[in-house]
């Protein structure tokens, strides 16, 4: 199982934010969307950025409630980790179990044309391991 065949079930749409738009817009478009990341995108389409609620939550803590007129780029995590169409659930998991974090863009030729989430993760690991369990019953009644 790669990320390709988990898109082609979920879809490619990946809601995105630029980085001068506030950080109340955005956490606005997470609660409306009910989502937990938007990748920010700057000039050419090019992912600038990545934020979670948890970004919000701790730039709240840390500056109060005026974090909110922030722009979402000061806030934002840069160093994004991102993966392609052809990286496997096995390197999913290990890339979010190393990082983390619950949210991968995928990125082809400079593209953004995905995202995976840990439930998408989980969601296709129950489903391909319930087939082997399947398969391996099946090869067990049949010897
Ligand atoms: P999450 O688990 O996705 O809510 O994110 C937890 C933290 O990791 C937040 O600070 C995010 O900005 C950051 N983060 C989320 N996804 C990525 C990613 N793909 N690469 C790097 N950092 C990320």
């Amino acid at each position: 199982m790669n990320v390709a065949s988990i898109l082609k079930v979920k879809g490619k749409s990946v809601a995105t934010a630029r980085p001068d738009e506030t950080v109340e817009a955005v956490a606005q478009k997470l609660a409306a969307r009910k989502i937990g990341a938007i990748v920010i995108v700057g000039d050419g389409g090019h992912v600038n950025g990545i934020i979670s609620e948890r970004d919000i939550i701790r730039a709240i803590s840390s500056n109060g409630a005026s974090a909110l007129t922030l722009p979402v780029g000061d806030i934002m995590t840069k160093n994004v980790m991102s993966c392609h169409e052809a990286s496997t659930l096995e390197q999913m998991m290990a890339v979010m179990t190393q990082g983390r974090f619950r949210h991968v863009p995928v990125i082809e030729d400079g593209s953004l044309v995905g995202i995976i989430s840990i439930g998408d993760v989980v969601k296709h690991h129950i489903a391909e391991v319930e087939m082997e369990v399947t398969a391996m019953r099946d090869y067990l009644a049949t010897g």
